[in-house]
């Protein structure tokens, strides 16, 4: 047998799937389509580039070879990412892909289409899209991945090999963040917890990156209290400014990038498809980025006065924020859990004016000063 593709090894706990595909390209039996279902954050679409480049690269998914890099930045000439434009994946979308699909591979003898978030599609498109599912062009292989595969339509889903991503348990995130990222046992922990089940954070979390972030929200929880209008606004933009500088200094670098798409393209309709792919991949990935971001410190003030009511409630080994536990038990002795709850459900207000597309910094304002009235009386 084949040795496993190093392209693999960058996905984590997804061993069933794996293996599946690995035996596949063994075999040389690549499917015309494949659905990638299960979770958000459980490593579906970095699976579907992982496949393409063991099947692509000449040294089967070396992940630093021209194909590699290109087939990771969604560059390659024969190998497109494609996400949603806007709310929906729309019957224009699907046209430019029909249009790319009757086109020959330009560098080899295959073409790869990764269709995210593919349940979003329209029934209009879907419709349109099930004629090339029906008479695919041979050398053709679509990836359509999604985490609601009950929202696709059953006559694309019986068309497609389906491969399940399961959830990760907790307890071999942290033990994959000891072993192999030599993380130590507590900071593991940590960062499982925190991290609640998706492994890219949790990995994010072991490294050290955002762990500032979140030190810097526990204080502000902390110290809700005794702070007035004008520091608690100061804060809020300082946390804003702390996500949307970084992010648009990225996206800057990305678009820079992106820019070698067009030597590989044979031709202008050809560079304009994976310009347009890349600039819709771009735009949703960095608002998708922000808003995760926002919502990631709306969780950590969730987790603050969580924990501060478990104390008070007397189970305290349900506590996540670990490190911080002894002020946690502190506070939980003039915080009542009625209290704490009040801010829970503050948080909760501002994920879904978030969901909502209000101004999440607005959103993240106004939260704070509602947890301040419910934390007031305590004080
Ligand atoms: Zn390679």
């Amino acid at each position: 047998m084949v040795q496993l593709s190093p392209a693999f090894r960058g996905v984590v706990g997804q061993g069933r799937s794996i293996g599946w595909l690995h035996r596949a390209i063994g075999a040389g039996a690549i499917a015309h389509a494949y659905i990638f279902e299960g979770p958000a954050g459980v490593g579906k679409h970095t699976t579907a580039k992982a496949f393409v480049k063991a099947i692509m690269c000449k040294a089967s998914g070396c992940g630093h070879c021209h194909d590699c890099i290109r087939i990771e930045r969604g560059t390659h000439a024969d190998a497109f990412q494609i996400v949603p434009d806007g709310v929906t994946l729309g019957i224009e979308q699907i046209r430019e892909i029909q249009h790319q699909v009757m086109l020959k591979p330009v560098e080899g003898s295959r073409k790869f289409f990764i269709l995210d978030e593919a349940e979003s599609m329209t029934t209009q498109a879907a419709n349109a899209f099930l004629k090339t599912l029906e008479e695919p062009p041979p050398g053709v292989t679509f990836i359509l991945v999604t985490s609601n595969v009950h929202a696709m339509l059953p006559t694309i889903l019986s068309r497609a090999q389906r491969l399940s991503f399961n959830p990760i348990p907790p307890a071999d995130v942290s033990a994959l963040l000891q072993q192999r990222f030599g993380v130590d046992r507590d900071q593991a922990e940590l960062a499982t917890r925190v991290g609640s089940g998706v492994v890219g954070k949790a990995l994010a979390l072991g490294r050290g990156e955002g762990m500032e972030r979140r030190k810097e929200i526990l204080a502000l929880a902390a110290d809700l209290p005794v702070l007035d209008s004008l520091d608690l606004m100061s804060s809020v933009e300082g946390i804003a400014s702390g996500i949307k500088k970084p992010l648009a200094e990225a996206k800057a670098a990305r678009k820079k990038e992106t820019q070698d798409s067009r030597e590989t393209a044979v031709s202008s309709s050809h560079a304009s498809f994976i310009a347009r792919t890349l600039e819709q991949r771009a735009k949703r990935e960095f608002a998708q980025r922000e808003r995760q971001q926002f919502e990631d410190v709306l969780s950590t003030f969730e987790s603050w006065f969580r924990d501060i009511m478990v104390t008070a409630e007397g189970v305290p080994e349900l506590v996540m924020n670990l490190d911080r536990s002894e002020e946690i038990r502190r506070r939980s002795e003039y915080l009542t859990s009625e209290q704490a709850v009040g801010c829970i459900e503050a948080v909760e207000r501002a994920r879904r004016m978030i969901r909502r597309n209000v101004n999440p910094q607005l959103a993240l304002e106004a939260m704070l000063f509602d947890m301040q009235e419910c934390d007031k009386c305590s004080v």
